[in-house]
């Protein structure tokens, strides 16, 4: 994480910074974390600000408005708890709405799966070094839409980012992660190589069963071939 504390003063949920509203929007898939299926459109706080659960980005979790205003002031559980004792007994009133039975029971490993994603840092890190420089839209719109941008780039690259090593000169300034973009690297240099189009096909599956990008496997080549070579 940032030596910045993402913190922001409680209940303020719409002040907290364009790239973790992209972070936690992008979790689970994009979608919300309670029903599963409809795409995340606000930060959900699994434990209310007014039960102690301060608005902090590790207690916040994407959802869709329906499910935030059916959840309203409960934790995680206990909306679940209501949920399953209403599906019981439909006519006594233990919550308005519910969720059908088999999203409900699924609700709570959602919620533990997701909250891990949130709270790997390399995963919070790369959303800092990728959109903490941006400043948030005015209005929530734009935010989703920046978000679902997110979720179309993160779709092109065959792992995520995030769980790829880094490049070894990281600084912490840039992002620096091989399957990303290892040429925001101030001593990154490109070179351009020149093969047949079936070595070229080979190569690149290489790479990917390597889990590099291509230029990182090159490269990593070219180290080994100056290293044998000996010299300046
Ligand atoms: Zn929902
Ligand atoms: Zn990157």
């Amino acid at each position: 994480m940032s030596p910045e504390s993402p913190f922001v003063p409680r209940g303020r949920r719409g002040a907290q910074r364009l790239w973790l509203w992209v972070m936690v929007l992008t979790a689970n898939g994009g979608r919300c974390v309670y029903c599963d299926l409809a795409d995340a459109e606000t930060l959900e706080h699994e434990r209310p600000v007014a039960d102690q659960g301060h608005d902090v980005w590790w207690n916040l979790l994407p959802a869709c408005d329906r499910c935030n205003g059916w959840k309203r002031g409960r934790t995680a559980a206990e909306w679940v708890a209501d949920m399953k004792l209403q599906l019981r007994w439909p006519k006594l009133r233990f919550t308005k709405n519910t969720l059908p039975l088999a999203t409900v029971e699924g609700i709570r490993a959602r919620v533990g799966r997701t909250r891990a994603e949130i709270r790997d840092p390399d995963r919070s890190r790369w959303f800092e070094h990728h959109y903490g420089d941006r400043s948030r839209p005015p209005r929530r719109a734009g935010i989703h839409e920046v978000a679902r941008e997110c979720g179309r780039t993160l779709a092109r690259y065959p792992h995520r980012p995030w769980t790829t090593p880094e490049s070894p000169r990281a600084t912490g300034r840039f992002c620096t992660r091989r399957m990303c973009c290892p040429g925001s690297h101030p001593d990154a240099r490109w070179e351009t190589v020149m093969v047949a189009s079936l070595d070229h096909h080979r190569f690149q599956v290489a790479a990917f069963e390597e889990g590099l990008h291509p230029g990182d496997l090159l490269g990593n080549l070219v180290r080994r071939y100056l290293a044998e070579r000996g010299g300046v």
